[in-house]
C-alpha cells in the first residue's frame, strides 16, 4: 500500500486531506476534537521528518462562504492537539494561501480556510483541484470519511501528483482493517449485522456472504426475517415489502454454506419508549400491542457462542434500541463478547454509524482492533465498492 511510511519528506511540502469536520458548541469551541487527533500521527511523521504540512479540510456544509463555518474557530484546538503554531490562510487557493505555501519552512504548519467555501470542492472541478495541487510538492489523503467522494481535495487532486500521492496513516489502517475483515480474513469469519433496518443493510449482507462464515442479525431488521417465516412479531419494525428479500438472504446464506443466527427471544416492550412495560418472550410469539426492542438472554447466549469462537468479526448495527437504558443490554453484551474474542486473538472490526457511537458510548473502543471513523466510506467499502479517493493514490 501506498502509505507514507517509507517517504522521507525532507525538504518537502505535503498538502494533507484531513478531515477536521469537528463539532462546535454555540461559542464556535470545538467540543470533540478525536478527528484532528486521529491526524496526528501522520502531521508529525512528515514534521520529524523535516517536511512542512499544509492541512485541507471541509467543515460542515456551507453555502458559500459563511463565517460559521469557518476553520479558522478551530486553530487553537489544533495548536493545542499537535502542540504546534498554526498558521491560517483565509482564503484555500488565491495568493494568500500561495503566497503563505511557498514561505512555509520545515516544521512549519499552514491550515487553508474551508473547502466547501467552494462549490468546485464537491463538484470536483479540475482547476480548482489544480490550484489546490500547486501550494504542495507530495499529496497525501488522510481523511477517509470523505474517501467515498470524488471531491476535488479528495480524488481529482491526486492527478497531479502522479508519482507522489500517499495514503496517510488512519487512511492506510482504516483500508488495512477492512482488508483484514473482507479479503485477508482468519476463518471463522463472523458479522454481526443489527441496525433497523434490512434496507440499509442489504447490499453489504449480498457483497459479505462470499467472504464469512457465521452471520448475526440482530435488531430491529431481525423481525422482517421472524415475520416472513410465519413468526408473531406484534408491533415490531418491520420492512413487508423486504421479506421476499429477507428469504432470499436466507436460502443463498445456506447455498454459500454461511450460518445465519437469528435471535429467538426478544425484551418486548408495551411502547416505543424507556419506561414501558417489559418481559421476555420467545421471538416469533409477539403480542399484538407489543414491540421487540432487544435481544433476549437466551438469543445472547447463542451469539456468545458464536462471537467466542470467531478468529475474525465485524460488527455494524446495535441489536438493540440501545439509546434507551432498559434496552442498551443486548448491544452491551454483543460489545462484551466481542472484547473476549478480541482477548482471545481475533481481529474485530467495529464500523458504520450506531455501533461505532455504541461501542464509544460503553467504552468498548480500545479493546476491540479496531474501530472505523469513516461512516458512509465504510458502508460503501463494505458493500464493495471501490472508493474513488483510494482509487485515486492507488492508480
Ligand atoms: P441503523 O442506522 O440502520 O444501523 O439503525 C440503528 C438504529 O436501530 C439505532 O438507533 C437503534 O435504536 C435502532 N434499533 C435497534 N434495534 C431496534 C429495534 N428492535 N426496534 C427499533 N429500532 C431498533
Amino acid at each position: 500500500m501506498k502509505t507514507i511510511n517509507t517517504i522521507d519528506f525532507k525538504g518537502k511540502k505535503a498538502i494533507i486531506r484531513v478531515d477536521f469536520n469537528v463539532p462546535l458548541d454555540e461559542n464556535f469551541k470545538v467540543t470533540d476534537a478525536t478527528r484532528i487527533e486521529a491526524a496526528k500521527p501522520t502531521i508529525d511523521k512528515i514534521l520529524k521528518d523535516g517536511g512542512s504540512v499544509i492541512l485541507m479540510s471541509h467543515l460542515g456544509r456551507p453555502k458559500g462562504k459563511e463565517e460559521k463555518y469557518s476553520l479558522k474557530h478551530i486553530i487553537d484546538k489544533v495548536s493545542e492537539v499537535l502542540g504546534k503554531e498554526i498558521l491560517f490562510a483565509d482564503d484555500c487557493i488565491g495568493e494568500e494561501a500561495h503566497s503563505k505555501s511557498s514561505n512555509l519552512q520545515p516544521n512549519q504548519i499552514l491550515l487553508l480556510e474551508n473547502l466547501r467555501f467552494y462549490s468546485e470542492e464537491e463538484a470536483g472541478d479540475e482547476e480548482f483541484a489544480k490550484k489546490l495541487a500547486s501550494l504542495g510538492d507530495i499529496y497525501v489523503n488522510d481523511a477517509f470519511g470523505t474517501a467515498h467522494r470524488a471531491h476535488a481535495s479528495t480524488t481529482i487532486i491526486a492527478n497531479y501528483f502522479p508519482n507522489d500521492k500517499y495514503f496517510g496513516f488512519l487512511l492506510g489502517k482504516e483500508i488495512e482493517s477492512i482488508n483484514k475483515v473482507l479479503n485477508e480474513s482468519v476463518k471463522p469469519v463472523t458479522a454481526i449485522l443489527g441496525g433497523s433496518k434490512v434496507s440499509s443493510k442489504i447490499t453489504i449482507i449480498e457483497n459479505i456472504l462470499d467472504k464469512i462464515d457465521h452471520m448475526i442479525i440482530g435488531g430491529g431488521m431481525t423481525f422482517t426475517f421472524i415475520k416472513a417465516l410465519g413468526g408473531n412479531i406484534g408491533n415490531s419494525i418491520c420492512e413487508d415489502d423486504k421479506m421476499e428479500l429477507a428469504l432470499e438472504i436466507l436460502k443463498q446464506a445456506k447455498e454459500k454454506g454461511v450460518q445465519i443466527h437469528l435471535p429467538v427471544d426478544a425484551v418486548i416492550a408495551d411502547s416505543f419508549s424507556n419506561d414501558a412495560k417489559t418481559q421476555i418472550i420467545d421471538v416469533t410469539k409477539i403480542p399484538e400491542g407489543w414491540q421487540g426492542l432487544d435481544a433476549g438472554p437466551k438469543s445472547l447466549e447463542l451469539f456468545e457462542e458464536v462471537i467466542l469462537k470467531s478468529k475474525t468479526i465485524l460488527w455494524n448495527g446495535p441489536v438493540g434500541v440501545f439509546e434507551m437504558p432498559s434496552f442498551a443490554n443486548g448491544t452491551i453484551k454483543v460489545g462484551e463478547y466481542i472484547v473476549a474474542a478480541t482477548k482471545n486473538g481475533a481481529f474485530s472490526l467495529v464500523g458504520g454509524g450506531d455501533s461505532v457511537s455504541a461501542v464509544k458510548q460503553f467504552g468498548f473502543e480500545d479493546q476491540v482492533s479496531y474501530v472505523s471513523t469513516g461512516g458512509g466510506a465504510m458502508l460503501e467499502m463494505l458493500e464493495g465498492k471501490n472508493l474513488p479517493g483510494i482509487q485515486a493514490i492507488i492508480q
